[in-house]
């Protein structure tokens, strides 16, 4: 026998793994499936490192730790939550907006018995999903009707289809936005079947040019918030009053794509780029959008507010049946809206609201909690706290710095790469930033419960 030979004799097979008290132990706690894909698995990386010539770790405690990791794996769910230490509030890739208690609980309330989704309690009959949100948000946002459906995308699709399918949408050449990868305005218009009349200039649109642009092919005019980015410099734009008051006098409704839509006054808080979708609804603007989980803070939706007749002309579009929201969602929308009603709690309640308008020294006492947590395990790295910026994010106050407190950390062992790596890769994933060398935690986003799990693994990784 040669060498290689041997050392493949030393191979457990994968019955015999099984048996062991590890493999007995792996029974209980995994489906049998994967302990015995993971033990296959094992076994022949082994053998074709051996066969390739390569040094191989034989010991059963690191198969048995490797199968072990392997089995963690399998088992794990794909979506799962993790530790957002971006700083970024409303953060597209990581879920946008975290849930207020009360929304839980609703969502499970309602969700683990029968519900009256459909049913009318009081006349023993059929109902309609729509209804259990339209009183509060008609409440909260001033408006006469409201409908939510999927999300904002398709709530702007819908209202585009409904009122415009074969004619003329106006909008301005400074409002064609691209918002994520897959909504660009243009391309949601001929989605829609409408057709765009794009007026204006990318920096100038004025009232004259929507005037012009009226015919008898005209079937709305739409206002979209730019989102994500800023036009600056030599700029006009026209104002939604004067659309809603050039709709009026040429009986054309108006549309607004408020994006993020706030429902609160954000003036006491020092950010006040644009209005509440309470005052949107006050400029007579015939139909607003926006979304659920930006600024307001709740479960993927897209709200459409504004005159009863335009929003059950909505209603009975066939689309809105294919893009109809779901009871989980339905439960979370209406418990979220109703934290709204108390105006001065709502900020605390709310976990985007809280995150976005906590203050800078809140924020520096919890980095600073965590920098001193992480000081006293860790000796070979430079821990401090750091003054930054974060972003409100979901297209929301794209311009707007948060001032903010970061943990920074620079380690002897592991480059910065690495840590950030294993970190994004662990259990639970820590998703950090990367600055001038060093890894930054900002502890805007870092929620209260998380700070022990967080520097556990830390702690794990550099020490
Ligand atoms: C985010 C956004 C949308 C899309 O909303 P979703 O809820 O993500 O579908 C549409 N319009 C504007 C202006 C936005 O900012």
């Amino acid at each position: 026998m040669n060498e290689k030979q041997k050392l493949l004799s030393t191979l457990p097979s994968v019955d015999e793994f099984l048996k062991s008290e590890q493999g007995l132990e792996w029974v209980k706690h995994y489906p049998r499936r994967y302990v015995l894909q993971a033990i296959r698995e094992g076994i022949n990386i082994r053998r074709k490192n051996i066969i390739e010539g390569q040094t191989v770790d034989l010991s059963g405690e690191t198969m048995a730790a490797d199968i072990e990791g392997m089995l963690d794996t399998l088992s794990s769910y794909s979506l799962k939550p993790l530790i957002n230490a971006t700083g970024v509030v409303i953060h597209t890739n990581l879920g946008r907006s975290v849930l207020s208690e009360r929304a839980l609980e609703n969502i499970r309330r309602v969700s683990e018995s029968y519900s009256n989704l459909e049913y009318d309690i009081d006349e023993g009959r059929r109902g309609k999903r729509y209804v259990h949100v339209k009183r509060i948000l008609r409440e909260v946002t001033g408006a006469e009707d409201a409908l939510v459906v999927n999300n904002n995308a398709a709530a702007v699709l819908l209202c585009l289809n409904t009122f415009a399918k074969g004619r003329e949408v106006i909008l301005s050449r400074g409002e064609l936005v691209e918002i994520g990868g897959s909504f660009r305005i243009p391309d949601v218009m001929t989605a829609s079947g409408a057709i765009l009349r794009e007026v204006g200039t990318t920096n100038k649109t004025h009232l004259y040019d929507y005037e012009r642009a009226i015919n008898e092919h005209t079937a709305l005019i739409a206002k979209i918030h730019r989102s994500n980015f800023r036009v600056t410099g030599f700029t006009d734009e026209v104002s939604i009053e004067e659309l809603v008051q050039l709709g009026k006098d040429r009986n054309i409704p108006v549309m607004f794509d408020l994006g993020s839509g706030s429902l609160i006054d954000m003036r006491p808080y020092g950010v006040h780029i644009e209005p509440s979708v309470q005052e949107v609804v006050k400029t007579g603007v015939d139909f607003t959008t926006f979304s659920g989980d930006k600024l307001l803070g709740g479960p993927q939706g897209g709200v459409i507010v504004g005159k009863k007749e335009h929003i059950e002309r909505i209603q009975k579009n066939p689309i809105t049946r294919a893009v109809r929201i779901d009871k989980l969602t339905l439960a979370g929308f209406e418990a979220t809206l109703s934290e709204y009603i108390d105006e001065e709690e709502v900020i605390h309640r709310i976990p985007t609201l809280r995150m976005l308008f906590q203050k800078p020294d809140e924020i520096k006492k919890r980095a600073k909690t965590i920098a001193g947590r992480l000081k006293r395990e860790i000796k070979n790295a430079v821990i401090q706290v750091i003054a930054d910026s974060s972003r409100a994010g979901g297209g929301a106050l794209p311009e707007m710095d948060l001032p903010t407190y970061a943990v920074g950390i620079q380690s002897d062992t592991i480059s910065v790469n690495e840590f950030e790596e294993r970190l994004r890769k662990g259990n639970p994933a820590i998703i950090a930033r990367i600055k001038d060398d060093a890894l930054i935690l900002d502890a805007r986003t870092i929620m209260k419960k998380d700070i022990e799990i967080l520097v556990k693994r830390i702690t794990e990784i550099i020490l």
